[in-house]
């Protein structure tokens, strides 16, 4: 099935703005102005971005040091690899600041006998929701370096790099951060109660800040066969790196 774009015109700057389906937040690439593409209004929450610090040349640099550096990894990675792909994309995020608390009341069975235990879990947080369907994306890994941030300026985005749209409105994203949330605390929960009676999540919300972050998704072949690696460029953690299987 073909894509097809579609075209709004940029409130600030006149521009064609391009969108794909599914898109609903769109960043103009001739003046960076973000519109909500529904309405064709500004988007008014701060928009952030993530500067980048790696070339092409010097993120191939930083994969070399990663293949050749760990014990589980074939010998010969670094030297036998061929790096095929490397891609800089600006993935959107929503970060969401909030205080979240779950009260809740459960069974503890470690002792005889069960005893009904009540209590609450509260905790601070900067979630991070992938403002994209990308299934594999490994974001509870990414500790997204926040102190970096930005406001977003399209200058600093690369000529090469990819600028991906929110497919995700704002408040859906805070339901999905409450829900992910609610996931988190539930398994938490696991420490004091052996079985849930009930539990429930709610969020104080604190800030909301939409951010573009750069991810460097890269391909290697190593004997015939494809591999992927996930890096952050702003401070080159590896977020995920597939492995070549080593046969001792
Ligand atoms: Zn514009």
């Amino acid at each position: 099935m073909a894509v097809v774009a579609q075209n709004i015109r940029c409130s600030h700057c006149g521009a064609p703005v391009e969108f794909k389906p599914g898109e609903l937040i769109a960043t103009c690439k001739y003046c960076g102005f973000t519109t909500v593409i529904e309405t064709g209004q500004a988007f008014n929450f701060e928009h952030s971005v993530l500067i980048n610090s790696y070339t092409p040349e010097q993120i191939e640099g930083l994969v070399r040091d990663w293949m050749r550096s760990g014990f589980m990894k074939p010998g010969n990675l670094a030297k036998k690899s061929k790096i095929t792909e490397k891609n800089l994309v600006y993935l959107p995020f929503w970060v969401v600041t909030v205080e979240a608390t779950t009260k809740y009341k459960g069974i503890f069975e470690r002792i005889s006998p069960a005893i009904v235990k009540e209590g609450q879990i509260q905790r601070e947080y900067n979630w991070l929701v992938l403002a994209r369907d990308a299934a594999g994306f490994p974001t509870r890994e990414y500790d997204v370096p926040l102190a970096g941030k930005v406001p977003y300026d399209f200058r600093k985005i690369e000529g090469f790099a990819k600028l991906l749209n929110s497919e995700m409105e704002r408040d859906q994203a805070l339901e999905l951060a409450r829900q992910q949330i609610d996931g988190h605390h539930r398994f938490l929960l696991q420490q004091d109660i052996d079985r849930i009676v009930e539990a429930q999540t709610s969020v104080d919300l604190k800030q909301m800040v939409y951010l573009h972050a750069p991810v460097w998704f890269i391909k290697y072949e190593y004997k015939g066969n494809n591999y992927q690696m996930i890096v952050d460029g702003a401070k080159g953690m590896v977020l995920k790196g597939d492995i070549p299987s080593v046969k001792f």
